[in-house]
């Protein structure tokens, strides 16, 4: 089979890129080894996050790295194992996430995730899928009055990227949300944000978009990428496929692709669980809520979703449930959960560079391009990593500056 491009993975991001591709004009065959969106888009928290310019950095107080070291918090875990193979990229987070580089990244990052929803939007018509969508916002809550009083300061901060909040104190909340039983400080609500209530859906629904505008889902596997006279080729289910152009989009996996393609980048994963519930009582919430003991509910179609901090561990390595199981006694006691839904926990990985900052452009070999890296915002920037690499693939201005996301960052 010949087509234009071959995109690998049929994940948030690779759909959003096909879909951008058919759209101008090319013929594109996606390439997974499962259905769309089953990878780490199955199991996301559904926030489309607007306002996250400030990407999620490695701490850098000394009370915090020692909390951390401790391995018991909720927020964040790693596994001792793995510290040996992923050092190099811990130590270079941690490196970007000093005040100074840090800046200079918020400042990029905002201009690109300024167009989360305002991308997603056209598709979400097209796709007719805006049931599955909130447009109310979701709300980051706090326990103390400290860290609730730097909330809002932040939050303050951030309007100068547009962003709009409302502070909620501890009555507000109350009468907000009055399933949340949380002795809680108060939240800040971020208004302009959407939320997804089935993620799987969503993907599979820009799935058949693609597919109703030409392009075509083959199950194959992409670890057998190749170059042949001039053209990249890889094995479907029924025969090998070739294509003057490849994109790698496969997500957490991109990394074993890279390698074997001789390429080594200092890329990581911070894996997570999640588990449903139903909501106890007639009560449930009606926006996710993230609370600052270190994990995130949100009403999903199927029932309450609660999604884990980040675990940094080899992609591989067996699932660790304690962090699920702290967040969910936790949880229980404060958010209006009833019994377990799933027979057992989702675990996914958020594929991730050290500056917090995906990769979208060439790859440096002729025809073969990068969709990859994004980290805790893959839901939320698909669609405009879509048309970003859409653009530069076609040769057309590409609608913000792709310079920050250059894979040559890392030479
Ligand atoms: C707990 C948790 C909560 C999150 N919450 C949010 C959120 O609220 N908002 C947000 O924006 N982001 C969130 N994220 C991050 C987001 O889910 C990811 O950034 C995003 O799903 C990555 O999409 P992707 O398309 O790059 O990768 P994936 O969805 O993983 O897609 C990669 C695809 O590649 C395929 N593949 C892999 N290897 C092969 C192979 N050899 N051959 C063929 N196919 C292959 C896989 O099957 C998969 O379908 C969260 C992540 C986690 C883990």
């Amino acid at each position: 089979m010949k087509t234009d491009v071959l995109v690998l993975g049929a994940g948030i991001v690779g759909v959003s890129v096909a879909i951008h591709l058919v759209k101008r004009g090319r013929s594109v065959v996606l390439v997974d080894r499962q259905g769309a969106g089953e990878g780490t888009s199955f199991g996301n928290a559904g926030l489309i996050q607007r306002e996250g310019v400030a990407p999620h950095l490695f701490p850098q107080n000394l009370p915090a790295l020692l909390n951390y070291a401790r391995n018991q918090s909720t927020t964040m875990r790693f596994q001792w194992r793995a510290l040996p193979q992923i050092s190099r990229f811990l130590a270079q987070y941690w490196w970007a996430s000093r005040a100074s580089s840090y800046r200079a990244i918020v400042e990029d990052y905002s201009k690109f995730i300024a167009h989360a929803v305002s991308e997603h939007a056209p598709l979400i018509e097209e796709a007719g899928a805006a049931d599955l969508i909130g447009k109310a916002g979701w709300m980051q809550a706090y326990r103390s009055d400290e860290s609730y009083r730097a909330a809002r300061e932040q939050a303050e901060s951030f309007e100068r990227f547009g962003l709009d909040h409302e502070a909620l104190d501890a009555d507000a909340l109350r009468l907000r949300e009055p399933g949340v039983t949380a002795e809680l400080a108060g939240a800040i609500h971020w208004t302009q944000p959407w939320t997804v209530r089935d993620p799987l859906a969503l993907t599979q629904a820009y799935l058949r978009l693609f597919q109703s505008l030409g392009g075509q889902l083959v199950t194959g596997d992409a670890m057998t990428l190749r170059s042949v006279a001039g053209r990249w080729e890889v094995d479907g289910a029924h025969g090998a496929m070739s294509a003057r152009e490849a994109v790698i989009a496969l997500g957490p996996w991109s990394d074993q692709m890279l390698r074997k393609l001789g390429r080594r980048l200092p890329l990581g994963v911070k894996r997570g669980y999640h588990m449903h519930y139903a909501p106890r009582g007639n009560v449930g919430i009606t926006m996710p809520i993230y609370d600052e003991a270190g994990f995130l509910l949100a009403p999903m179609n199927r029932g309450i979703r609660l999604s884990t901090g980040a675990e940094f561990a080899l992609l591989d390595a067996p699932p660790n449930l304690a962090q699920l199981d702290a967040a969910e006694r936790i949880a229980a006691v404060s958010y209006p959960l009833g019994e377990r839904l799933d027979p057992s926990p989702w675990m996914g990985a958020r594929p991730c560079t050290p500056d917090m900052k995906p990769i979208i452009g060439p790859e440096g070999r002729e025809g073969l391009w990068l969709a990859l890296g994004h980290a805790h915002h893959g839901l939320t920037l698909g669609p405009a990593t879509g048309r970003l690499l859409a653009d530069m693939m076609t040769n057309q201005a590409p609608f913000i500056d792709p310079t920050p996301y250059s894979v040559t960052r890392f030479d």
